[in-house]
């Protein structure tokens, strides 16, 4: 079945909500139109013209990208200039982009989190919290035949997290009552006969951001024509969203190791560090992006080591009078969510429309 862009943006607002953005940020659709439908799907740290041209030569008409296609307020579209040119490009052969920029950085299995996963980096926590996850209460009433069914179904879904505990639920038994009329056809029961069936009201937690795809999967594992459930907000605090994240090494290692880790990690060509290369360390903050103005939230995090890109001189020379080690990786070790964002993509859409990582090296520098 055809898939349009509406639908694609819906599962990437899903892994990663726009209300996660900073003020003004730039995200969400800045070239095309939401109706049309996806030939096929790119996905890249930026948008330059090599990589406009990879999508049409790989017949792909929408591209997600981290970053802004259009970041400050166009005054012209040139088509003489390289901006215009690609923009003229795009129009000409369809191509949609939508842009996931500081909400993918926060967002669950984002920018930051891949960042942190490569490093191994343990017991991580979001290192500059704005925000936290809005719960929901979901209350289902099932026959108990299929309260195992739609128990998995609502784990598997997503439901049911408490801390690192998946599948929590509780569960109640009791008696369901209905009256099947006129028009419809009862899994249990016969029409105009009452019924009373033995149910379990079975409850569980919900984040709010999943609560599309918990209640789908609910009602596709539920037998009943129309399924009983209630939806409540909580007032309870979910777990933090934000910007970069902290977490600590398996064994404390020298410096320079470290660096050796993260150039291999990160697959980098070179980085820049400060600092003494003898030193141990074990606390990690890591940050995407620009993030050399955050360096006094890594140090309050206990961080022995900040890793982030576009560091510049004083930020460094600040944070080495502080006693926080700086490694800058570069802003484009980025692109390293680009394989995250294709898995989660390929699994919401089950493989309906081709999903493409970008093979274009965006990164501006090289090591000479
Ligand atoms: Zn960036």
């Amino acid at each position: 079945m055809a898939v349009r862009g509406a639908e694609l943006i819906q599962c990437i607002d899903t892994y990663a909500p726009p209300s996660l953005a900073i003020e003004n940020d730039r995200i969400g659709l800045q070239i095309g139109e939401p109706n049309t439908i996806v030939t096929g799907v790119l996905v890249t740290l930026d948008v330059t013209e090599a990589v406009v041209d990879e999508a049409i030569q790989k017949g792909a008409n929408w591209i997600v990208a981290h970053h802004a296609v259009i970041y400050q307020p166009l005054k012209s579209i040139r088509t003489d200039q390289p901006a215009g040119r690609m923009i003229a490009k795009m129009l000409r052969h369809g191509i949609n982009v939508y842009i996931a920029h500081t909400n993918l950085d926060a967002a669950d299995d984002g920018v930051n989190d891949v960042l942190a996963e490569k490093l191994q980096l343990k017991e991580t926590k979001v290192l500059i919290p704005y925000g936290e996850e809005k719960l929901k209460k979901l209350v289902v009433f099932v026959p108990e035949d299929h309260h195992d069914k739609l128990l998995q179904a609502l784990g598997e879904a997503g439901a049911g997290w408490i801390g690192n505990y998946s599948h929590c639920t509780f569960n109640t038994p009791g008696v369901g009552t209905f009256l099947p009329t006129e028009g419809t056809n009862p899994f249990i029961g016969k029409q105009g006969q009452l019924e009373k069936v033995k149910e379990i009201r079975l409850e569980t937690v919900v984040p709010e951001r999943i609560e599309r795809q918990v209640i789908d999967a609910m009602l596709n594992a539920h037998p009943y024509e129309e399924v009983a459930y209630d939806v409540y907000p909580l007032e309870i605090k979910g777990k933090d969203l934000g910007f970069g994240r902290v977490g600590r090494l398996e064994q404390p290692v020298s410096l320079g190791e470290f660096a050796r880790h993260v150039k291999q990690a990160y697959q980098l060509e070179g980085l820049r560090i400060t600092g003494d290369l003898q030193q141990k360390v074990q606390s990690v903050a890591v940050l995407g992006g620009s993030g050399g103005r955050y360096f006094m939230d890594a140090k309050r995090a206990g961080a022995d080591v900040y890793i982030t890109g576009d560091i510049d001189y004083h930020v460094a020379q600040d944070a080495l009078a502080h006693g926080l080690h700086v490694i800058d990786p570069g802003h484009h070790v980025e692109h390293l969510v680009v394989e995250r964002v294709c898995q989660v993509l390929m699994q919401k859409l089950e493989k309906a429309v081709p999903i493409y990582a970008s093979r274009v090296n965006t990164n501006p520098f090289r090591f000479f």
